[in-house]
């Protein structure tokens, strides 16, 4: 297990010799001590990622491509080794690890081909004698600070894309998750990525973020996290006028019409709830279900929901493993205490599931009756495995409370009605929707949020602007 950080080639710990620990959520017991860094550190990875970045970004899209793809086949061929480790420290079940795994290079994979395609433009000029040109060029040195939820693909997404346009880039990877992130940066240098050009620093997270802010030599940092730290990243980013993408929380409505495949309409909020213990930005955090199919989705629902296996990640056929730390818990606890204090019914779970031998850390897979907007649950992300049902009676009814939100990050519904389908996506002010789909996230489609859910695309032919300066040249002849 890799423990030490990556800066300009090389393994090292604090300057200060301090290290933190990594726990396992899901027992306590301590899996690693990995350098507790700060300004020091970040400024020595910030200047490894300028030395780097000329020889880098002067190299052809198809020499980083190629590397690129090195990287994603060598995390495929660790798929069980990263697995494992990402269920040690995030505690979600083995086989989300793998899938994570294997989504987390499909970024890398998509961003090794996409950036052969950074194409620019000749625009016709108003004079004879002028030609107008359009240049795509890499940022330059960037930076990326990621969550714990998902402690690979957060890093991919962004070190994918930023490395096939040209850019260099430092990592900071959550407190609860480093492992993952140094054992993809020990992937980057056997696949041959050269020195400085990615740096993965792990500590405090105050100082190394305001490091990157007030150092002029970064030119983009892109966040995945909490609107609240979001919102000092961009007060902090306005000294240098530092570009940001910023990938934040959500509070993701999902709607049943009455014309719904009521069962696809349950599999598809299994997993948009369910994945990770419900703490995903994506997840269903307000179940809206039309009146006359509201109790037999309810019943059908519950039974898909009683068939959950809770457990640690690691043993087979587990579902649903613990939630990250004391803080979520507890999170979730006051919650679902809250609804049912304004009326709300708990039709399954509730509590705590306390598993002899293990962390006080599981909670039940619950299900909540009656919900109405003024409860917590209806209006913060609960971040945990926990379903809000509201009944709704006609379809404008049903969009307008969808909407009625701050957050901007996902939705979801299902209807069989073709008109219905096209009308309902297009009002809901979120930047991904579920037409009919729980798990819309994928490699080639850009994902983000509008609103309180942040600004920037990360995927697709999008997040490729996300590292690239636009330059146009006048050319008189
Ligand atoms: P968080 O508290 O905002 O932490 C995210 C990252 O920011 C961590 O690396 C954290 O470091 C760092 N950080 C904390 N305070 C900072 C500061 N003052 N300056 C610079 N960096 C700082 O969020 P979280 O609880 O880990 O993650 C859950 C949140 O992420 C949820 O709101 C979820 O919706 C959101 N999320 C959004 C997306 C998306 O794509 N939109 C995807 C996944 C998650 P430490 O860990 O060292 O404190």
């Amino acid at each position: 297990m890799r423990t030490e950080n990556l800066i300009d080639g090389g393994w090292r710990g604090a300057d200060s010799g301090r290290m933190f620990e990594v726990t396992d959520p899901a027992t306590d017991q301590p899996l690693a001590s990995v350098p507790s860094c700060g300004t020091t550190e970040t400024r020595m990875a910030i200047e490894a990622a300028a030395r780097a970045l000329p020889g880098w970004r002067a190299r052809t899209a198809m020499d980083r491509g190629a590397i690129l793809r090195r990287l994603a086949e060598l995390m495929i061929g660790a798929q069980d080794r990263l697995a494992a480790l990402m269920t040690a420290e995030q505690g979600k079940p083995l086989a989300e690890s793998k899938g994570e795994i294997a989504y987390a290079a499909a970024f890398v994979d998509w961003a090794a081909e996409e950036g052969k395609r950074v194409y620019g433009e000749t625009v016709p000029a108003s004079h004879a004698d002028k030609r107008i040109l359009v240049l795509r060029q890499p940022v330059g040195v960037t930076a990326a600070i990621t969550p714990w939820n998902f402690p690979a693909a957060m890093i991919t997404r962004k070190l994918g894309p930023a490395l096939a346009a040209g850019c260099t880039m430092i990592v900071k990877p959550a407190e609860q998750t480093p492992l993952t992130a140094l054992a993809l940066a020990e992937l980057c240098v056997e696949a041959g990525v050269p020195p400085g050009v990615v740096n993965v620093i792990t500590g405090d997270a105050k100082a190394i973020g305001e490091e990157l802010l007030a150092n002029p030599t970064v030119r983009k940092l892109s966040f995945t996290g909490s609107t609240e730290v979001g919102r000092i990243l961009m007060r902090n980013a306005a000294q240098n006028l530092t570009r940001l993408s910023l990938e934040l929380g959500g509070h993701a409505p999902f709607l049943v019409f009455a014309d719904a495949d009521l069962d696809r309409a349950v599999q598809g909020l299994m997993a948009a709830k369910f994945r990770n213990m419900g703490q995903t930005c994506i997840c269903a955090n307000r179940v809206f279900v039309e009146a006359p199919v509201h109790d037999e989705f309810c019943a059908r629902l519950e039974e898909a929901v009683a068939g959950l296996r809770i457990g640690r990640g690691d043993e087979a056929g587990v579902q649903v493993g613990p939630l990250i730390d004391d803080d979520a818990i507890a999170k979730v606890e006051r919650h679902v205490a809250d609804a049912a204090a304004k009326g709300a019914v708990v039709r399954a779970g509730g509590a705590r599931a306390r598993i002899e031998g293990l962390a006080d850390r599981f909670y039940l897979p619950t299900i909540l009756a009656g919900c109405t907007a003024a409860m917590a649950v209806c209006r913060e992300e609960t971040f945990g495995p926990v379903v809000p049902l509201i009944r709704f009676d006609d379809e404008a009814d049903a969009i307008a409370r969808a909407n009625d939100s701050p957050f901007g990050l996902a939705a979801y519904f299902y209807t069989r009605d073709a008109s219905r389908l096209m009308r309902v996506a297009e009002a809901l002010e979120y930047g991904i929707v579920g037409a009919n789909d729980g798990a819309p996230s994928t490699a080639q489609a850009p994902f983000g949020g509008v609103k309180h859910s942040g600004f920037g695309r990360e995927g697709g032919r999008y997040v490729m602007h996300e590292y690239l300066d636009v330059k146009y040249v006048s050319w008189a002849l």
